[in-house]
């Protein structure tokens, strides 16, 4: 369905992010008729080039990011006529009153800062001050939101002086991807499963977010976060409100959000004995997280892995494990969710027992899987055994599996139509702060030093032991 007519500005038009997936992604909306034939996209940024460049920049990076088959050169030459470019400095007053003159007044104005964060601020007020942007004008921002409580709200602060929380989108583009999206389709569409979604029926739940690539050239930056600010603190704790929330009564923007944030208030503080942090070792040809970090004493996480417990009526008693990290076996993000074992088994012991399981695929190969128990076949008498029942999205739909995988066209498409039920308000952004700062902060206080892993394996043993402890044990990360 093509959405309404829109003037889609990107601040940061020429950066990494612009040109690996926004850019490619409006171009497959554009494809796929979703973007309306006269809708336009401005490249705002600092570097001194023209609409014909921008327009090369932009050709180049659908060539490089988007799957060959939808790279056609007639399709392409109609989109970047859609595209034109601003030179402007967030940090002073030229080209605002250029951008002005190019923005049209009858359609939806979208504002994307693709930009560092430390910018979000001197955008929102010139956008204001040049008279560029109204109330109903909408701005995107990306990760990260913050590094701490504190710089999250004057973030918050900055943007609400200009613009009304309806307007602003935080983008996380894990809310985007079809299988969370999914995940909320299989909980309320089904009534199979929200009847065993909770402590009674479900043993523990495992959210596993693994990269394989190192820090490599970002090594100095990323020592500045770590693994907790930089993936749990949003994606991971985005994916842990959408699994333990409660129903909202409507699938809409503050109905959702309103669940998940009552998610995040529950979460209880966690003691040092369920938190591993991991840094990863060097290789024979590889360098060593500190290597990459250009820190021989840092003290930053490449890996970490959390046992939280969620305090409320359906969660008591279930830990929720959490893990992610660098240069890990695979790469591979999961939800599992597991459930108890049956209460009796009328087979008897050595027929074998196998706890039923979901897991919810986010990569590669977004799917899910609902490992169920049957009898193995054949003569050999009553044994059990487990089978998955097996879906992959990109095989039901028929679609290659790169071009589901995207995100952020999706989220794109929903900032352009006005629905903010897939982004982060701004209290839930500080929310999440609230419950890590102190996680982090007791950490630094003791002066703990992250716990060596082999690269390219499923991280710290001491993780494994974590689980050990209580007779569980993570998913293999393949
Ligand atoms: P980048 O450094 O590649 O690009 C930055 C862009 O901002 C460039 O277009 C540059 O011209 C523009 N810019 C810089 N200073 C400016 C100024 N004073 N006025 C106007 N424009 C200015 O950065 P990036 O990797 O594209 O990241 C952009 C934002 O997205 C950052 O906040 C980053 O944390 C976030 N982000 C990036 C990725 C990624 O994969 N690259 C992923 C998630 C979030």
């Amino acid at each position: 369905i093509p959405v309404d007519d829109f003037d889609l500005v990107i601040f940061g038009g020429t950066g990494d992010l612009a040109r690996r997936k926004i850019l490619p992604g409006l171009y497959r909306r554009f494809c796929a008729g979703q973007m309306p034939p006269t809708a336009r996209i401005i490249g705002a940024a600092r570097s001194e080039h023209d609409t014909e460049e921008f327009r090369r920049i932009v050709r180049a990076a659908i060539l490089e990011f988007s799957s060959k088959h939808s790279c056609d050169e007639a399709l392409i030459g109609d989109f970047l006529k859609r595209l034109d470019y601003v030179q402007v400095d967030a940090r002073g007053e030229d080209g605002w009153d250029a951008l002005k003159g190019m923005m049209r007044d009858d359609v939806i104005k979208a504002y994307y800062f693709s930009v560092a964060p430390s910018l979000f601020g001197d955008i929102a007020e010139r956008l204001m001050s040049h008279g560029i942007a109204d109330d109903k004008a909408r701005i995107v921002v990306e990760k990260p939101f913050g590094r701490d409580l504190k710089t999250a709200k004057a973030l918050n602060r900055d943007l609400a002086k200009h613009f009304d929380e309806t307007q602003i989108y935080r983008i996380d583009h894990y809310l985007g991807k079809e299988t969370v999206q999914n995940l909320m389709a299989v909980r309320f569409g089904n009534i199979l499963f929200e009847p065993l979604w909770n402590s009674q029926y479900v043993d523990h739940i495992q959210i596993t977010v693994a990269e394989t690539v190192g820090v490599g050239g970002r090594g100095e930056y990323y020592d500045r976060s770590g693994a907790m600010r930089d993936m749990v603190q949003n994606h991971l704790m985005q994916l842990l409100c959408l699994i333990a929330m409660e129903p909202p009564s409507r699938f809409e923007p503050d109905s959702v959000r309103d669940e998940k944030l009552k998610v995040i208030r529950a979460l209880e503080p966690i003691d040092h004995h369920h938190i591993v942090r991991g840094q990863y070792d060097a290789t024979d040809d590889e360098p060593s997280y500190r290597e990459d970090a250009g820190d021989p004493r840092s003290r930053t996480e490449s890996f970490i892995a959390l046992r939280c417990m969620i305090s409320n009526w359906r969660w008591a008693g279930t830990p929720f494990f959490l893990r992610t990290g660098k240069k890990l076996k695979a790469r591979n993000s999961e939800i599992a969710v597991v459930f108890k074992d049956a209460p009796h088994s009328i087979f008897g012991e050595e027929a074998g027992r196998h706890a039923n399981l979901l897991s919810i695929r986010l990569q590669p190969n977004e799917g899910m899987t609902l490992k169920v128990t049957i009898k193995e076949p054949g003569p050999g008498g009553m044994r059990l055994i487990d089978v998955p029942l097996d879906m992959s999205f990109a095989e039901a739909l028929g679609e290659d599996a790169e071009e589901i995988t995207d995100a952020y066209e999706r989220l794109i498409m929903d900032v352009i139509r006005g629905n903010q039920t897939l982004f982060m308000r701004g209290d839930e952004v500080e929310a999440a702060w609230a419950w890590t700062d102190p996680l982090i902060e007791s950490w630094e206080a003791r002066g703990d030093v992250p716990k060596p892993y082999e690269a390219y394996s499923s991280g710290p043993e001491e993780a494994a032991i974590m689980l050990h402890r209580e007779g569980r044990r993570w998913r293999e990360i393949k």
